[in-house]
């Protein structure tokens, strides 16, 4: 990990070189640097990944705009954070017109095959182990990233689908430097990449993990990328790819002699054919004159980002004690998944009322439940949107099921002002472990989003598995405005923590006056409807954890929570880009031209 002083990060993106339009035999930086912020115009992005900021970077500098940018820096992460993100997967993509001042959304959501029925997950009647499921091809849906791609540079893009993956496609046949964090995630997932030949032959090349600043290339990967250049998303929702891949999720690539249980999906070629990545109209929150636009159902994230913000605008967050704000944070994090958990599932399947979980009526009504003095012990029960009573509850208390933690967010924004938040992903670190063989890419296993029995007994659950539906997500992609201009845009991964940890930057920005990077930097814990608070270590070693626990929180601990990339307009007219200091070994944060 690289951390650097704000003069060394813009030193060196005076000396970033131009990306030539073909490649050089070399990989592109064999060491590039990992940067929290940059400040300056002509358009920012931030990612997790040098290698693909700096492929945004280009694409912006070339007159691209910000959705050319994000693509391309899409299609590059499928290269270098392939266990994160990929065509294999889905997404989520908010976009801001500067023209227009419009924020629309693309719902890439992988869905379930039409075969799939509410018991998806059961065997005899009792739900099958999650381990098993997380490596299956049960768990795959139907991918939904190159849709979403070719949707959002048709509607709001300059570029082709061909000119916007081409950068990304030199990169995988030139390679590019293993870092730790590759290195890693192969390591952690080197047993189930073992029992695929496609997976092992990938990324097990010698039986071992690439070794850290070795050169990785996947041609197999840039030879899908120039097919979908070539041939638009037609050549991945149909074709040679589209049969291997559903090949791979019905017939998994078992290398002869494992012993793991590998179930096999029920995906047709007329699932992917019959794929659509829709527009959806943007969540909605007014908070402190702001304007807060996030993704709506199928995630959960922009409305419990929304109720949240709604349930903490009760109180003047600015003028709170830091221990108080942080009580609130919690509290207003556990209401709202209370609700989320209850409420939130696909709309073309259950009746989400997003609207109402969305009003300052409903929120006011939860928040009449936060003492100042004492912790709500525990899961609270949901209140109802469409009757909000104060202080009312309803029901039994609704937990928060598992989701993978592992995703990744790039925010990017053009010399003319227009924005894109995305967040995409292939649901857990590595996906479901399967390659497609001959192909490059890993398959997702999102499915393992939906509910796989009830989460609570006799509470309906909008998130059971059910034929093209798409499971709940948290992914949370978010632009805020003022009067119709944008002041700040992020997202992170972190499975239901992202809607927290989008919470917790939001009001450490909006409310606490934190600078950008020190509010992604500060010290993360997630209340997510449970007894236990997940916090950082770092957030436990504070003293305001203990004078939280002194009013009745609990807490667990973890290393990490999230990785955020955000972009902010500054009053004079320069943005900046900031990312993670050292969570996920930092990030990448980048702009056309550094004005100090
Ligand atoms: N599958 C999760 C979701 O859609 C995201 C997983 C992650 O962040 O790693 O909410």
């Amino acid at each position: 990990m690289l951390r650097s002083t704000i003069a060394s990060v813009l030193a060196s993106l005076l000396v970033v070189p131009l990306l030539p339009a073909t490649a050089p035999a070399a990989p592109l930086t064999a060491e590039a640097p990992r940067v929290p912020v940059a400040v300056g115009a002509g358009g920012v992005v931030s990612s997790v990944d040098p290698d693909a900021s700096q492929i945004g970077i280009d694409v912006l500098r070339r007159g691209g705009n910000a959705v050319d940018a994000a693509v391309a820096v899409a299609a590059a992460l499928g290269v270098t954070d392939p266990f994160s993100a990929g065509i294999g997967g889905g997404g989520f993509l908010v976009h801001y017109d500067a023209r227009t001042r419009k924020v629309s959304t693309v719902d890439g959501r992988e869905t379930a095959p039409t075969a799939a029925t509410e018991g998806l997950f059961l065997e005899n009647g009792a739900p099958i182990p999650f381990s098993q499921a997380v490596t299956s091809g049960l768990s795959v849906g139907v991918p939904g990233t190159p849709r979403t791609w070719e949707h959002a540079l048709r509607r709001w893009g300059t570029w082709s689908l061909d000119q916007a993956v081409r950068p990304a496609e030199d990169l995988a046949r030139r390679g590019f430097t293993v870092d730790a964090t590759f290195h890693r995630q192969v390591s952690e997932n080197a047993a189930r990449f073992a029992d695929f030949t496609s997976s092992r032959a990938l990324y097990l090349p010698d039986g071992t993990p690439p070794a850290v600043g070795s050169t990785f290339r996947n041609p197999d990967l840039a030879d899908t990328y120039r097919a979908l250049r070539e041939d638009g998303t037609s050549a991945f929702y149909g074709g040679d790819v589209a049969r291997d891949l559903v090949d791979a999720v019905r017939r998994p690539p078992v290398v002869p002699g494992a012993t793991r249980t590998v179930r096999p999906g029920a995906m047709t070629l007329a699932d992917l054919a019959g794929y659509t990545a829709p527009e959806r109209e943007p969540t909605r929150a007014r908070y402190r004159g702001l304007d807060v636009f996030g993704m709506a159902p199928p995630s959960s994230g922009g409305t419990t980002v929304g109720e949240a913000l709604n349930i903490l605008e009760t109180t003047d967050l600015s003028r709170e004690t830091e221990v108080q704000y942080l009580h609130r944070f919690l509290e207003a994090s556990r209401l709202s998944f209370a609700d989320r958990n209850r409420w939130a599932g696909d709309p073309a399947f259950s009746d989400v009322p997003t609207r109402e979980l969305l009003s300052q009526r409903f929120a006011d009504s939860r928040a009449c439940l936060i003492s100042p003095t004492t912790a709500m012990a525990g899961a609270v029960a949901p209140g109802d949107p469409r009757h909000p009573a104060p202080c009312a509850t309803n029901g039994e208390p609704t937990a928060t099921p598992y989701e993978g933690t592992d995703t990744t967010h790039l925010t990017v924004a053009d010399r003319w002002g227009n924005v894109v938040a995305y967040t995409l992903t292939i649901e857990q670190e590595g996906g479901s472990g399967i390659v497609v063989p001959g192909r490059g890419f890993l398959l997702n296993n999102e499915l393992t989003d939906f509910s796989f029995t009830p989460v609570t007994p006799g509470v309906p659950d909008p998130n059971l598995p059910g034929p093209g539906k798409r499971p709940r997500s948290s992914m949370s992609p978010t632009i805020v405005l003022d009067h119709g201009r944008p002041v700040l845009a992020l997202g992170s991964p972190g499975g239901a923590s992202i809607i927290t940890t989008v919470l917790h930057v939001l009001t450490r920005r909006l409310d606490r006056g934190l600078p950008l990077v020190e509010a992604i930097a500060a010290p993360r814990a997630s209340q997510r409807n449970a007894t236990n608070t997940q916090a950082e270590t770092s957030f436990l070693a504070t003293p305001e954890a203990e004078a939280l626990r002194a009013l009745g929180h609990r807490f667990s601990s973890t290393s990490e929570i999230g990785a955020v990339t955000a972009v902010e307009r500054l009053p004079d007219g320069r943005w900046r880009a900031a990312a993670e200091t050292t969570r996920r070994g930092g990030g990448a944060a980048r702009v056309v031209r550094p004005i100090p």
